[in-house]
């Protein structure tokens, strides 16, 4: 059994109402194209993810990988999954056509991601990154290193990576050593990368790694770093592979989860320098590396929301075979999903997955309108709201994923304590989507320093005034009224932690760091109602027919969250409130024994 049902109803769904996928195909890119049959694709790679991606996730995590000398081993059955993931094109659906993708939109790209993602967590790390990498050299690689490598990203022949990491700096990229010296019209790298996903493996012909390094004579700071591509194998000018590039994997971390994913310690230049090429202009290397991680960070939430999805149906099935203790009305003991408080913990992972899944497709949409809208003002626009949201999909979904496995393992007791019901490795491999990628702490300064405060705010409020008008239209439904009055009372706390922000930041610019992490939690908890609200009243006016449950649910899961997610938002409003003062009472000193 794969344990894993794809949600196509909920994704499709998501995809027409939330993307607003009729807007998306009215754009020239995509010109010609029916939302039957992306809903078709969809179908195809929801069975690739159930049928073959996600039985390889429990015997993923108990094989794990391992390294010999230079060469890194996954298990056989991640081999075969990669190998049709690439030979199906599954790789290359959102990719440029130009360079051999099929040109979809990235919303229905993000949507395949998800079902990959749930299929194996671990194995998704090798496609997200080759697709992020291939974005980032479509963005800014010379015409002649794009003709060399970006279709073989894009169709995932070959495989890209991330490296930014080194033992002195992590979050803090400023203090990257990596050194680069020119060589001709190309540089040797030498330095050491920890922390590498996927960083050597023999799935792919070639690996092409995309690395933050210094140029000798570069100054200190960020303002020093370029972005280099070093493939692992040389290609020459037919694109033909040839020599070993100076770059090896020397260890691999043992890891709490995603046991199939090499974590791998990278060693550049223990010859004579790894051969690299600049990509974007010099000196510009964090900018570059942006237009990835940006992905990526996208990417990850999507995690978030993939690995939650994957506890939950998980939980749903044991809920109804474990029996244990009596209901009122019900002869001889029940299934434990008749207990109310095991329904609370099934709602509130049901709701809040919705929540993520609503809020990550409103951000997928915003790539495809940044991409390809008609005119500049709309593309900007787009930018500007994905901009926003990209810190909240990220910080929000992935500290979300904590909680829902974590019911998961609630929901199954004892038994989801211990390894066999598969209920803990999903809680171990979430725990590492707050981390990487650019930890939930940076998150929530990315998004109250860059986003609300580097505009004044403007951006937040456009959209909770967009908001509050949309939920101000549910009032007129009366199954609807309810939930509009505590979305309109979570964008009135939204609203306030913003001015709140926008006061003290300048007067008191302690407050930005106490306070940061409590409004990235209040805006992804007030956002994910909101568009939940939008969700369910799409589905009210859709009602008919064969959507007529469908959209009961969808109302009940969103009064649940209205209920019981949402009230939330009070606290975090009034932490992030709260005197900075007060978190920073005790001095560094008294935290030593
Ligand atoms: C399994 C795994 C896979 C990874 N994959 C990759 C990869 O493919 N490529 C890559 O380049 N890296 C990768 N990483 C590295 C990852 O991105 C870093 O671990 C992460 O960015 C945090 O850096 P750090 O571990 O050095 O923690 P630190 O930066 O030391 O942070 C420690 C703590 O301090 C907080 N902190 C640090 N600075 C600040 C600040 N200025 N303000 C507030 N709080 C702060 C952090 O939020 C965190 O809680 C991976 C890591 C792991 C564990």
């Amino acid at each position: 059994m794969s344990g894993y049902n794809p949600p196509l109803d909920d994704i499709n769904f998501c995809i027409r109402h939330i993307a607003d996928i009729d807007s998306i195909l009215s754009l020239d890119a995509f010109d010609g194209m029916e939302v039957a049959d992306l809903e078709q694709v969809l179908e195809e790679a929801g069975k690739f993810a159930r049928d073959v991606i996600a039985p390889t996730n429990v015997i993923g995590d108990q094989k794990g990988v391992s390294i010999e000398g230079n060469t890194v081993h996954v298990p056989d059955e991640i081999a075969d999954v990669h190998a049709q993931y690439v030979a199906n094109g599954w790789q290359s659906v959102s990719g440029n056509p130009e360079y051999d993708g099929m040109g979809l939109p990235s919303t229905i790209g993000n949507a395949v991601s998800e079902m990959i993602q749930t299929g194996n967590l671990a194995y998704s790390l090798l496609p997200m990154l080759t697709s992020d990498a291939a974005i980032a050299l479509e963005a800014h690689g010379s015409e002649e290193l794009k003709q060399k490598y970006l279709a073989k990203l894009v169709t995932g022949e070959w495989a890209g990576t991330m490296l930014l990491t080194e033992p002195q700096a992590g979050s803090d990229l400023a203090a990257i050593k990596a050194r680069a010296v020119r060589d001709g019209d190309r540089f040797r790298i030498s330095g050491t990368k920890i922390y590498i996903t996927w960083g050597d493996h023999e799935l792919s012909e070639n690996i092409i790694h995309f690395v933050l390094a210094r140029i000798e004579g570069a100054p200190d700071g960020v303002r020093g770093i370029s972005m280099f591509l070093v493939p692992k194998f040389m290609v020459d000018d037919n694109g033909e592979i040839g020599e070993r590039n100076d770059v090896r994997a020397t260890s691999l971390e043992h890891k709490l989860g995603i046991h199939a994913s090499p974590t791998c310690v990278m060693s550049f230049g223990d010859n004579d320098g790894a051969i690299g090429y600049l990509v974007g202009e010099e000196g510009k290397g964090l900018a570059t590396m942006f237009t990835m991680m940006n992905h990526a960070r996208l990417g990850v939430g999507l995690q978030g929301l993939a690995v939650s999805e994957r506890a939950f149906q998980l939980a749903r099935a044991y809920a109804h075979d474990r029996v244990q203790g009596r209901v009122p009305g019900q002869d001889g003991r029940a299934p434990i999903v008749h207990h109310a408080d095991v329904r609370r913990m099934l709602m509130l992972m049901r709701s809040q997955i919705e929540a993520m899944r609503a809020v990550a497709y409103t951000a997928a949409a915003q790539v495809d309108f940044a991409h390809h809208a008609a005119d500049d003002g709309a593309r900007a626009a787009a930018e500007s709201r994905l901009s926003l949201l990209t810190p909240v999909v990220k910080g929000w979904c992935t500290e979300k994923s904590e909680e829902v496995t974590s019911l998961g393992i609630q929901i199954h007791g004892g038994m989801g304590y211990v390894e066999e019901t598969g209920a803990a490795q999903h809680y171990r491999d979430a725990r590492i989507l707050p981390i990487y990628e650019g930890t939930n702490g940076i998150q929530a300064a990315d998004l109250a320093g860059r986003k609300v405060l580097g505009d004044e705010g403007r951006e937040i409020r456009k959209l909770v005034d967009e908001l509050r008008k949309a939920c101000t239209a549910l009032r007129d439904d009366e199954t609807l009224t309810a939930i509009a009055d505590s979305v309109n009372g979570g964008l009135d706390q939204l609203e306030q932690g913003v001015d709140w922000l926008l006061e003290n930041a300048t007067t008191n610019p302690a407050a930005i760091g106490a306070a940061s992490f409590n409004l990235l939690m209040l805006t992804g908890t007030v956002l994910g109602g909101a568009y939940l609200a939008k969700a369910a009243a799409a589905g009210v006016s859709d009602a008919s027919g064969t959507d007529a449950n469908f959209a009961r649910e969808k109302v009940a899961t969103t009064a649940f969250y209205c209920a019981h997610v949402l009230p939330r938002a009070h606290g975090y409003l009034a932490a992030m409130m709260a005197d900075p003062a007060i978190t920073m009472a005790l001095p560094a000193e008294a935290f030593l024994d």
